[in-house]
């Protein structure tokens, strides 16, 4: 069935959904995005994603298509013209169209385009059987606290970890793990502790894990944000992911080794349920 998505102003079906061949999002990759889960029709921390989405325009030099709250109203029509209960909303804002420069257009209007997918978040397979990942080099730019639409290394990483038969990979820069292609890492030491990488421009600040740490924190747990090296990983009891469209999800293979018992373990379990809690106390 085909979907409604919304291009600049207008609700279309997605076959004629479309975007100039000169937009820079197009040439150039000038342009960010944002994904916001949705559970039972509502949208799961919104005011942290449209923050971040203000701060990757700023950082960009880039102007707003409209106000945030024009832009929850979009993603509001269109969970509903979509009959959307669990998926993800997206939305991408570029510089808009000009003809091809290196330097920014003087007269561009910034172009916003958003559509819905479904997925099955809460009952993902996965989550029960956990993740395999393989450790590969992070050759991303460093900016990546931005989250800008120039994803083709996170992009062959995920391939290359699939080619390998692993379902994600893990990003090493300078011996230490970064993040995920498309998530926050995390491990729990032998003695209990969580372990994730502190904010910097070398990560993207990542709203599930910014909820994880502080559902960690109520919980009692003890947090360090340091960074951890893949040998770290290995010995871990757990690991884990956290991000928007799959929340919080446990690793239990990195490059070949087995964590634990080879399953899901009882801290990542633990905080899977308490950000769902949260997720969906909390969902508007
Ligand atoms: N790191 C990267 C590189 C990502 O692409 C994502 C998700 N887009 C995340 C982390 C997780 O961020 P969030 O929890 O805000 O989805």
């Amino acid at each position: 069935m085909s979907r409604i998505v919304y291009v600049n102003g207008d609700y279309v079906p997605e076959e004629e959904a479309r975007v100039s061949v000169f937009d820079r999002g197009f040439l150039f990759a000038d342009g960010v995005y944002e994904v916001s889960s949705v559970l039972d029709g509502k949208l799961v921390d919104n005011a942290g994603h449209l923050a971040r989405l203000e701060r990757s325009l700023r950082e960009l030099k880039m102007a707003a298509p409209c106000a945030n709250d024009q832009i929850t109203a979009i993603q509001k029509e269109l969970i509903a013209r979509n009959d959307l209960s669990e998926g993800v909303v997206y939305l991408q804002i570029t510089r808009g169209a000009a003809d091809r420069d290196f330097n920014f257009p003087k007269d561009a209007t910034p172009s916003l385009v958003m559509f819905t997918q479904e997925k099955t978040i809460l009952n993902n397979p996965s989550a029960t059987k956990g993740l395999t990942v393989v450790t590969l080099p992070d050759i991303r730019w460093h900016r990546r606290d931005i989250k800008t639409v120039q994803l083709l290394a996170s992009s062959l990483a995920k391939q290359t970890a699939k080619d390998q038969g692993a379902d994600d990979a893990w990003l090493v820069e300078d011996g230490f793990v970064t993040e995920g292609t498309s998530n926050n890492a995390f491990i729990v030491t032998d003695d209990g502790k969580i372990v994730t990488r502190q904010l910097s421009n070398d990560i993207l600040h990542g709203i599930t894990r910014r909820a994880v740490l502080k559902c960690a924190e109520a919980a009692g747990l003890t947090l360090i944000e340091r960074p951890f090296t893949p040998d770290e990983a290995y010995e871990a009891r757990e690991a884990f992911s956290t991000s928007a469209s799959a929340f919080v999800m446990p690793v239990v293979k990195i490059d070949g080794r087995i964590l634990g018992n080879g399953v899901p373990g009882p801290v990542t379990q633990k905080l899977r349920e308490l950000y769902i809690a949260e997720a969906k106390a909390t969902a508007v």
